[in-house]
């Protein structure tokens, strides 16, 4: 099935993929399913409030047939030869790059990023596939005698069954890519469930999966707005074998007690606090970049975004003096239109925390730099501001901001720094800048993340394995482990 609105060139300004594209109803079993007289889902441009599309609003019924359609695309997904897997998940990426406009529009308009992020999420969406298309010939398994001698371990590596995948807002396809790609690789069968605000890129993309050759049954999509209760009825499904999650904590930790039921494998990649170090001797202009990246890609909306920034002492006016200049710079604006540098905030309610947050700051003490204001108008946007002096006991030093606001706080020695960016249940990546490499070694490996940018704003790589440690997840997804998580391991005890 093709999508004629999709083309394979990118032009105007418009985007050349009609939103209404991803809105033809519930992917399962390679069919389009419109259920009639229920209501369904809108979909609102964040940038302007205006309705975009309504998307089906999937049942447990619904959510029965995309596991019964996943289970009987399973065993011929499995046999499938990883070469031809491995070519279609090349095939994947081919057509996303070659779209690569066409969706980064479609990314903007839906979840208002800027279209630089946007098309930067293509990117990193799409490399997901050339990646796993690589690990997809690349899985084997081991064969060793035992050191007493009297048998041999054979271990063999076997798709894990039909997984459960759930994706949030912030990055619409590389989200759902990082897991789809990866089970696929391995020999699974999924049902993709998006968030609701911004379906359309995962529908349109599941389109173009079956175009690259993905067989029916093996990718299924589904919207809902009762995600608590079809998702709980696809894990009380003794078929499904892994819960695939990405969001937030609290989440996460609803559906582990529900995975924990059946006793489903869980990857789970949860919320941030990232904590971004910059020492005495940092090179400012480094730091300063990083600290721009690590804050703004997204508009701040990443788990990944700098949420605390540390400044030694000796830098502290300094860089929160050139930091302010920076984020002063920036255009605020519709995320597609191309000049905007920061896109509005998913919804009225995420700005409402923002302005929660914010006020609780300067409230306790911290002094505004810049921004703080929230613009009235339509769209749900908040200016990228600075606060300085933030206090430990700000409430914005705990919790995800989500958004642009750079929370600037001062420190005087290392261990301080390290005590500090250390005190949270969060533990997902973190920043240091110095031009000391050995300290800087040192103080990536003291902090308690599963990621540290060093030097760097960006982490976010799919040849590497991306997680957390603490509250911020369980397992790892990209690099070689991604696949891994798909995976079961079997052992047969043999003797020859
Ligand atoms: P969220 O937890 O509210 O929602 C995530 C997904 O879970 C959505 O699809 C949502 O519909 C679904 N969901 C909500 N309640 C559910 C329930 N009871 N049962 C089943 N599914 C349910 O998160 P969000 O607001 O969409 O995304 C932002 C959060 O995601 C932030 O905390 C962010 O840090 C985190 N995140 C983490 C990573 C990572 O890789 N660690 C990446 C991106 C975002």
């Amino acid at each position: 099935m093709n999508v004629a609105a999709l083309s394979p060139v990118a032009s105007s300004a418009q985007p050349a993929i009609d939103p209404a594209a991803g809105a033809r109803g519930l992917y399962i079993g390679g069919q389009w399913v419109r259920p009639v007289g229920r209501p369904s889902i809108p979909v609102v441009d964040p940038s302007t409030e205006a309705l975009l599309a309504e998307v089906p609003d999937a049942t447990l019924d619904d959510a029965r047939a995309a596991i019964d359609a996943a289970a009987a695309a399973a065993a011929g997904w499995r046999a499938t030869p990883p070469r031809r897997r491995s070519e279609i998940l090349r095939r994947c990426f081919e057509l996303m790059t070659a779209r690569a406009e066409d969706l980064a529009r479609l990314i903007s308009l839906e979840n208002g990023k800027a279209l630089r992020d946007a098309r930067g999420e293509v990117a990193y969406a799409a490399e997901f596939f050339r990646w796993n298309a690589e690990e997809a010939v690349r899985i084997s398994g081991d064969f060793a005698l035992s050191p007493a001698g009297g048998n041999h371990i054979i271990v063999d590596y076997e798709p894990i069954g039909i997984c459960v995948l759930i994706t949030p807002w912030n990055f619409p396809a590389a989200m759902a890519t990082r897991k789809i790609a990866p089970a696929l690789a391995a020999g699974c069968t999924v049902v993709l469930k998006p968030a609701s605000e911004t379906p359309l890129t995962a529908y349109v993309l599941a389109a173009l999966y079956e175009e690259a050759g993905v067989p029916p049954g093996v990718v299924n999509v589904l919207t809902t707005s009762t995600p608590g209760p079809v998702t709980a009825a696809m894990l009380a499904d003794s078929r499904v074998r892994k819960l695939s999650f990405t969001g937030s904590t609290p989440v996460g930790r609803t559906l582990l007690a529900e995975a924990a039921k059946n006793v489903i494998s869980c990857s789970m990649e949860l919320g941030g606090n990232a904590p971004l170090i910059v020492f005495d001797d940092a090179d400012i202009e480094v730091a300063l970049e990083g600290a721009m990246l690590a804050k703004m890609r997204n508009a701040g909306e990443a788990c990944t975004a700098a949420n605390r920034i540390y400044v030694q002492s000796g830098l502290y006016e300094r860089f929160a003096a050139e930091l302010t200049v920076c984020m002063t710079a920036l255009k605020v604006g519709p995320g597609a239109e191309t000049t905007t540098d920061c896109g509005p905030m998913i919804t009225a309610k995420a700005v409402d925390k923002i302005e929660r947050l914010v006020d609780d700051a300067l409230g306790r003490g911290a002094r505004l730099r810049c921004g703080g204001e929230r613009p009235t108008g339509r769209g749900f946007f908040y200016p990228p501001t600075v606060l300085a002096d933030v206090p430990t006991d700000a409430a914005i030093g705990c919790e995800e901001i989500f958004g642009p606001v750079a929370a600037l706080s001062r420190f005087e020695s290392e261990d301080e720094a390290v005590a500090l960016a250390n005190a949270s249940e969060y533990g997902l990546a973190a920043y240091v800048f110095t031009r000391d490499l050995a300290r800087g070694l040192r103080v990536s490996r003291r902090i308690d993340t599963g990621m540290v940018g060093l030097n760097r704003g960006l982490v976010s790589d799919p040849a590497a394995p991306f997680g957390g440690t603490k509250q911020s997840g369980l397992g790892r997804e990209g690099g070689a482990h991604g696949v891994l998580e798909f995976l079961e391991a079997k052992y047969i005890a043999t003797t020859l």
